[in-house]
């Protein structure tokens, strides 16, 4: 059995930077002091229940008035913002908490490329233009997004909605402008690109789904059309990781989804003999390594399982060989 590690799975840049700086909060936690993030930090079950183990608790935006009361009556209090980014008016409502009150930190962990979607929604979306995001529309990163967009914003969640949407609008007497989440499936972005062509001759086009996401899902395109089966690891929320699952999902049949190595389905890839793994952004390293772990156990101990087995088969060839021998010469008798 061949098991092939994608090269670029699990923990992106923006997510280890994020996760750096909660742990090092929690490293230098201060005995009354308060650690929140703002919603899951990221989308994984067991790093969840790693951080509320280290005291550090998610909340929710109705929250954060409570918090801020908790820090103007003294008690210090960090709120961490996650990679997806937040609501403009919630950003600005921190910063502004932030200065009013020394008690009360913010750690803005927004991703440098979600702030860079941010920026360009900002600067380039106005009544004279129509925006379009292509990516999902109850997502947190598209709400983020969402916000900052001055007027004419539109979310198309692919190809087919975007064509419809540009049915229905007179595109060409505004300047379109389009961009993607980070996380979009890069097919189906390419496809929005020639849809909006067609629609749009004016159309201004952000790349700007991220690098790694670009890699990795390059990747698991190549690793899910060499491979016999395909484990793709990562949270049931997270969106990144079910599009590289729609990725592999598309060259092999014997693709799954799976959140750690309790959930690798033995039975249906016994027999392959090359699996490949790949991981979502999300994905600590210990699990993408317990997995593999896994996988090498059970590979070692099927090649023992598989030599006794071969034994067992040599022992009752040679068995139903002398019991042949013996019928030929002796005749079918009972010979014990
Ligand atoms: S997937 Fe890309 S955009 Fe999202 S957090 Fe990671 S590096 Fe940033």
């Amino acid at each position: 059995m061949i098991i092939t590690v994608s090269e670029n799975a699990g923990f992106c840049f923006g997510v280890r930077r994020a996760t750096e700086a909660v742990e090092e909060l929690i490293k230098n936690k201060h005995h009354d002091e308060i650690i929140c993030t703002l919603g899951k930090l990221i989308h994984n079950e067991q790093y969840s229940e790693y951080l509320e183990k280290n005291g550090v608790y998610a909340i929710t935006s109705d929250e954060i008035e409570r918090l801020y009361s908790l820090a103007k009556s003294g008690k210090r209090v960090t709120l961490v913002t996650r990679t997806h980014g937040i609501e403009k008016k919630t950003k600005e409502a921190l910063e502004a908490y932030a200065r009013e009150c020394d008690s009360f930190k913010v750690v803005d962990s927004t991703c440098p490329y979600v702030a860079k979607i941010h920026k360009i929604a900002k600067e380039n979306s106005s009544k004279e233009k129509i925006f379009f995001v292509i990516g999902q529309r109850e997502h947190p990163e598209v709400l983020s997004i969402k916000s900052y967009i001055e007027a004419n914003g539109y979310i198309c969640a692919d190809s087919l909605e975007l064509e419809n949407q540009l049915k229905s609008i007179k595109c060409d007497e505004k300047e379109a402008i389009m961009v993607a989440q980070t996380t979009q499936k890069l097919t189906e972005w390419k496809k929005c690109q020639e849809i909006i062509k067609k629609y749009c001759t004016n159309a201004k086009i952000f790349d700007t789904i991220c690098s790694v996401t670009e890699k990795r899902q390059t990747e698991a395109e190549i690793l899910s059309q060499s491979s016999d089966a395909m484990l793709v690891i990562g949270g049931k929320d997270s969106s990144n990781t079910a599009k590289l699952y729609q990725i592999c999902k598309g060259h092999t049949s014997k693709a799954f989804w799976i959140q750690t190595s309790a959930d690798i389905p033995f039975d249906e890839i016994a027999g392959a003999e090359k699996i490949g793994i790949t991981a979502g952004a999300s994905t600590p390293d210990n699990i993408i390594q317990e997995v593999k772990k896994t996988m090498s156990i059970i590979e070692e101990n099927f090649a023992e399982l598989f030599e006794q087995s071969e034994k067992e088969t040599q022992k009752n060839i040679q068995r139903s060989n002398c019991q042949g021998y013996r019928n030929v010469y002796f005749g079918k008798r009972n010979m014990s």
